[in-house]
């Protein structure tokens, strides 16, 4: 493979929303009737982000580096997880240039919880250019339906 100093990825995430479950979205704990069903504390959005930070950097995915059917990640805090996948690209040689993400949910509205949520991941990334965006699916599908949650990201990455 050649050496580039640049590399993009991108990451994809879903969960079924679930009783008896607390919403995280981006480390963030939101009030809400509902939660998102997971191995972890399904925290979607940092799911995805990790995916395009693992993929950028030629890692496996998500699923292969902490598989769902390891109990030492049962109910685990998606940060740490989001940390782990850091110090694998990090001590690669890596550096996150930016991060562009959308969370697709129909409810609840999530816009005031963004800036924390910006906060604990430009922490963990080392990068202040963190864009975190929200919409609904215009109650098409299952997030239209109040199913589910997705996540999408981008990012760029650079050689340190
Ligand atoms: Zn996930």
């Amino acid at each position: 493979m050649s050496e580039i100093n640049y590399r993009t990825g991108c990451g994809y995430d879903v969960h079924k929303f679930s009783y008896n479950r607390k919403l995280i979205l981006g480390g963030v704990d939101i009030p809400h009737t509902a939660g998102l069903d997971g191995h972890s504390d399904a925290d979607v959005l940092l799911h995805a982000i990790c995916d395009a930070l693992l993929g950028a950097a030629g890692f496996d995915d998500i699923g292969h580096q902490f598989p769902n059917t390891d109990i030492k990640y049962k109910d685990i805090s998606s940060l740490i997880l989001l940390k782990k996948v850091f110090a694998l690209i990090s001590g690669a040689g890596w550096a996150v240039g930016n991060v562009d993400s959308m969370i697709l949910l129909e409810e609840p509205k999530i816009y005031k919880h963004i800036p924390e949520m910006k906060k604990n991941i430009s922490s963990i990334l080392m990068c202040d250019n963190i864009s975190i965006k929200a919409t609904t699916s215009e109650g098409l599908g299952f997030v239209g339906r109040k199913e589910g949650c997705a996540a999408n990201a981008v990012v760029l990455i650079y050689r340190q």
